[in-house]
């Protein structure tokens, strides 16, 4: 077993064993029973681990991969079909006329 990244935050935790389960690393999540509780210290957060130590270079890739592929998302740019004005990637609406950004 080996720890790949501790987060107070458990959703992300979750999120990342989601996608390393999907493929197909076997994980398991430390302290999980701990969550939940207020605790300041980071020895306590939950970590992600990789139950094959083998697994943990392969895990770490696939982690980044997700990683950038949800920052380059949001940095792209949509074009607003009605006025033809650049919007952020995860506007629904465009910002200048209120139209339907994306929508095909
Ligand atoms: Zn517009």
């Amino acid at each position: 077993m080996r720890e790949l990244f501790r987060e107070r935050d458990f959703t992300r935790i979750g999120y990342y064993r989601s996608v390393l389960e999907g493929g197909g690393i076997e994980t398991l999540i430390r302290n999980e029973v701990l969550s939940g509780v207020e605790v300041p210290i980071p020895d306590f957060f939950p970590a992600l681990c990789v139950v094959h130590d083998e697994d943990y270079d392969r895990a770490m890739a696939l982690m980044r991969e997700h990683a950038s592929h949800d920052s380059a998302k949001s940095e792209e740019e949509v074009t607003c079909q009605e006025c033809g004005e650049e919007n952020p990637g995860n506007f629904e609406v465009c910002w200048s006329c209120g139209g339907n950004v994306g929508a095909v």
